[in-house]
């Protein structure tokens, strides 16, 4: 993408509903009116003219107005941050003064990587922390006075409980991809870093591809009065649905559905099938992976129906699979995801469907998983309706392992941070039989078990946050709250992660 000119629309509306005709308070900018310290970042990676995220959204981070934006990866959105971030570090101090969270380790390689090509030799340090990985070249960065700290929240949590980060000087902190990093399961440790922040008032944005309920709570929790930026090809407000679709091979539709929940990880989810036994064999599949699911079908009795309908609305159940017939009239709201299975039999169904996500005032995703044969089923409702699809590439074995494994990781990290002297003295007894464990095919499996098993456990339920307004919530006007829990995770918080971080049963 690099030079070339990028020409989507920016749509500006506010966070508050009543406001969202107000023109936008500060102005997009164009790459001749950035301060020369930007100019030279942009001159320096060759980019002729700023994005629109870039545009629309560095005056805001230039006024230190908090933020929440909506912008997709490929949208420009690090350089977004990145650049206000390069004018504001004073590089004379040898602090942390701006700290970006991440969802994976990836993400923060990448934005650490685009820092440092911004930032050429112009003296921004910049170290990048995750999970999972060696400590020395995160403790070295912090000792040559890393300026900008990219990382996954539980990485960047360990670093502040063991004093090697100090936020004291901090002035920004960003949150990219917000929605997946609720999905990683990193709330509590967003919460916990948030106890390490300065008294006084830090700007805080936070940038997402989607604004579900819970990132709209988020926004509400970690922000000070945030504006709000939609910045989008389709002009989709924050309200609206995002359609998608996955091409699946035929036979592997199955898996290929367990993949993109494991990808996707959504809250809760109405599942659409064509047939009565399409729907008994997908709530079966999903059942059998150890998925919260259930079905609602027209050959269940009323009595069984309310059941699953009372444990969907009491949150108690994740995954719904239905038919149409099944699912009409029913008043189930605020759903983060639809998916389809299969696209329905004809063009209406499809909006009555999609129409069960995104209610309430957030945005939901609606999905569709299409074979070759029914890919024609796209183009017909896009013509029909007017609705921009969004292909999404399936995930494979491989990426899912690779998510799987760094949420699991980060979750025994955390669980190992809120161990007591005892207990660590205790797991010691352990450790001659994992090593002994993992020398051989048969121990591993065991050990490989056991790890499939925690996580399966842990991921069962829906994250639930405290409702807006809570002790953690932060004051509307004084900043942050000041840090005061220091040493291992108290016992409470290690409550407050199994209660919400994670899906369980
Ligand atoms: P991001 O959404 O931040 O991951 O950026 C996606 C890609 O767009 C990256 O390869 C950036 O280097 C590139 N990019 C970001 N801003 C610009 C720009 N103003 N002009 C051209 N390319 C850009």
């Amino acid at each position: 993408m690099r030079g070339k000119p990028l020409t989507r629309s920016v749509v500006m509306v506010k966070a508050d509903k009543d406001n969202q005709d107000e023109k936008a308070k500060f102005p997009p900018l164009s790459l001749g009116e950035l301060p020369d310290v930007m100019q030279a970042a942009v001159a320096r990676v060759g980019w002729k003219e700023l994005t629109p995220v870039q545009a629309g959204a560095i005056p805001y981070m230039r006024a230190r107005v908090d933020l929440m934006a909506q912008a997709r990866t490929g949208s420009g959105k690090t350089g977004a941050f990145i650049l206000p971030i390069l004018e504001r570090i004073d590089s004379s101090k040898k602090a942390c003064q701006a700290l970006v969270m991440v969802p994976t380790r990836e993400l923060a390689q990448q934005v650490s990587r685009d820092a440092k090509s911004l930032t050429g030799d112009a003296g921004m340090r910049t170290v990048a922390v995750y999970g999972g990985s060696s400590y020395k070249p995160q403790l070295e960065g912090f000792k040559r006075g890393a300026h900008l700290v990219v990382g996954t929240p539980g990485r960047v949590l360990d670093h502040l409980i063991k004093r090697n980060l100090k936020l004291d000087q901090l002035q920004m902190l960003v949150y990219d991809e917000a929605d997946r990093m609720m999905s990683m399961g990193f709330y509590p440790d967003m919460l916990q870093v948030q106890e390490f922040l300065p008294k006084r008032r830090v700007n805080g944005y936070m940038f997402s591809a989607t604004f579900p309920a819970a990132v709209k709570r988020l926004a509400q929790q970690f922000l000070d009065r945030p504006e709000f930026l939609s910045f989008s090809q389709d002009q989709v407000h924050v309200e609206d649905t995002r359609h998608q679709y996955y091409l699946t091979p035929g036979m592997d539709k199955d898996r290929a559905l367990v993949r993109i929940i494991e990808i996707e990880n959504p809250n809760q989810t109405l599942i659409f099938c064509n047939t009565k036994d399409r729907v008994y064999y997908v709530t079966r599949v999903l059942q059998r992976f150890g998925y919260n699911a259930d079905q609602l079908s027209s050959d269940l009795s009323q009595n069984v129906r309310d059941k699953v309908l009372t444990r969907l609305r009491d949150g108690k159940l994740r995954f719904l699979v239905a038919t149409d017939v099944a699912a009409r009239g029913l008043d189930i709201q605020d759903l983060s995801h639809v998916i389809q299975y299969e696209p329905p039999d004809d063009l209406e169904a499809y909006i009555h469907r999609a129409g069960r996500t995104g209610r309430a005032g957030a945005s939901g995703v609606a999905i569709m998983l299409v074979n070759h044969n029914e890919k024609k089923h796209i183009n017909r409702l896009s013509a029909h309706y007017n609705i921009k699809f969004e292909e999404r590439p399936l995930p494979s074995n491989e990426d899912v392992q690779n998510l799987v494994s760094q949420r699991l990781t980060g979750q025994l990290e955390a669980l190992l941070r809120g161990r007591d002297r005892l207990q660590t003295e205790r797991m010691a007894r352990f450790a001659p039989l994992v090593k002994q464990l993992s020398e051989d095919e048969d121990g591993l499996a065991l050990l490989t078990m056991l790890l499939d098993d925690t996580y399966h456990a842990w991921m069962h339920k829906p994250p639930e946050l405290p409702p807006v307004g809570s002790k953690a919530t932060r004051k509307k006007t004084g900043g942050r709250r000041g840090r005061k829990s220091g040493g291992k995770g108290s016992r409470s918080r290690q409550g407050q992660r199994r209660r919400s971080s994670g899906k369980r049963s």
